[in-house]
């Protein structure tokens, strides 16, 4: 007989989200948390109308609107204020916005409605591999009893191990960029922004956030501030570079950025975040399925990360009807499109933002404000940045 309960490796948004709509449908799911008391932490997210969807679905978006920031515009320049991207949600659809929302606050949305939904949450529980028969997959621990479950679903992140497991040709390649970010409290008289982005060439990039509350005894606006940096020089950045020459640095790309950087005193407030470009021939094999970042993490240049997981998870309940494999089977198929999409999307215009390229940058200021100007191309880029295509041309995801 197989095994009753579905387990769920990874509390990050995608495994959160993947057990709550799954604990929906009656089902009995097992989510494991390697850290052992999770915190609410994480950069500010921009949440698309896509990911917004399923938040309503969970019956969570009046409560993500009350902690975030709604976004109608997102504006990047150079220093000469050549305009890159000028993208008006409005002109997407007259009621659609992004959402900034600090990861935090989506986090606590998600985990109050895991145990409003009574899951088996455990925490502490770092999974470290898996087999997998005709009846059921066995987990195993660093330090715990092996579980058996009826399938697996990996929800732990790009740079999961456990994927490697799976009989699906793969790769993760770790991202040569990377940035640092923190919230910061927006000083008295900071102007109202959007997203706000500022660029040099490819190899410096600043970018503006509004993310709701600075943080929870905090009644000023939140601002996530993002500034992109190589790899190589994340590493040690505090010792070699220093918090004075970073800031420095900023101001010096962003004059206007200054007030804010008042509130940047200590070079702990800055989080560092590395990323991997993940591909997968296909999100299944058998009894387990790959979701969210462990199935296809990308850089965050398209703001897609978090609305896929939650997008995963939505539509593998959707399909949790059967018996898993070929529940998995349909889940890839479902998502196949869209994914593929925003996979080549994000590899295709991440250079262009983040890397020491001369070219696909110059080209990118000569002919991106321009194009963006045209009604045609316009439509078909805020419906990136909204998360809903599903092909170049043509297609989009109906949730
Ligand atoms: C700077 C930055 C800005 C971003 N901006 C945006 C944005 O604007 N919009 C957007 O949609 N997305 C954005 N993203 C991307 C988004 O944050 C991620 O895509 C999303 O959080 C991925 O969620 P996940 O649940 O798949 O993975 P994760 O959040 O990585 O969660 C994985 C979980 O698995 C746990 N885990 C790992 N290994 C194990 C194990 N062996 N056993 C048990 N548990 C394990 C981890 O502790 C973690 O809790 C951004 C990311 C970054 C870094």
């Amino acid at each position: 007989m197989p095994e009753p309960t579905i387990a769920i490796v990874g509390a990050g948004v995608a495994g959160a989200a993947a057990a709550i709509r799954l604990a929906e449908r009656g089902i009995a799911v097992t989510l494991y948390e390697a850290v052992a008391e999770p915190k609410p932490i994480g950069a500010g997210l921009l949440l698309q109308p896509t990911g917004q969807r399923v938040l309503a679905a969970m019956g969570l978006l009046d409560d993500a609107l009350a902690l975030g920031t709604r976004v109608d515009r997102l504006f990047g320049d150079t220093p000469t204020g050549r305009a890159v991207l000028d993208m008006s949600y409005r002109r997407f659809h007259a009621e659609a916005y992004g959402l900034g929302l600090q990861r935090g606050a989506l986090m606590g949305l998600l985990w109050r409605r895991l145990r409003e939904l009574g899951v088996d949450w455990q925490c502490g529980a770092s999974a470290q591999g898996f087999e997998q028969d005709a009846n059921g997959v066995t987990l195993r621990f660093a330090d715990r009893a092996p579980a058996r479950h009826a399938a697996l679903i990996l929800a732990n992140g790009s740079f999961s191990r456990l994927r490697e497991g799976m009989r699906v040709a793969q790769h993760a390649h770790p991202f040569p960029w990377g940035a640092v970010w923190t919230v910061l409290p927006a000083p008295q008289g900071f102007p109202q922004i959007e997203l706000r982005q500022r660029f040099r060439s490819a190899s410096q990039m600043l970018g503006l956030m509004p993310v709701g509350k600075a943080a929870g005894d905090d009644t000023r606006r939140g601002i996530n501030l993002f500034w992109s940096l190589p790899v190589a020089e994340l590493d040690g950045w505090a010792g070699r570079i220093g918090l004075d020459r970073l800031k420095a640095q900023m101001a010096a790309l962003f004059p206007e950025v200054t007030p804010l950087l008042t509130e940047l005193t200590d070079a702990t407030q800055l989080r560092e975040a590395r990323y991997a470009d993940v591909w997968m021939a296909r999100w299944h094999d058998g009894r387990v399925l790959a979701i969210g970042d462990c199935a296809h993490g990308m850089s965050p240049q398209l703001g897609q990360g978090a609305n896929m997981a939650l997008i995963d998870a939505h539509e593998l309940a959707a399909e949790a009807d059967g018996d898993w494999p070929q529940v998995f089977e349909r889940y890839t198929r479902r998502r196949r499109a869209h994914l593929r999409f925003y996979g080549q999307a994000s590899k295709r215009l991440t250079p262009m933002f983040q890397s020491h390229a001369v070219v696909a940058p110059w080209l990118r200021d000569r002919f991106f404000g321009w194009g963006g100007r045209l009604p045609y191309i316009h439509q078909q880029s805020i419906a990136t940045l909204a998360g809903v295509k599903t092909g170049w041309l043509w297609g989009r995801l109906k949730l």
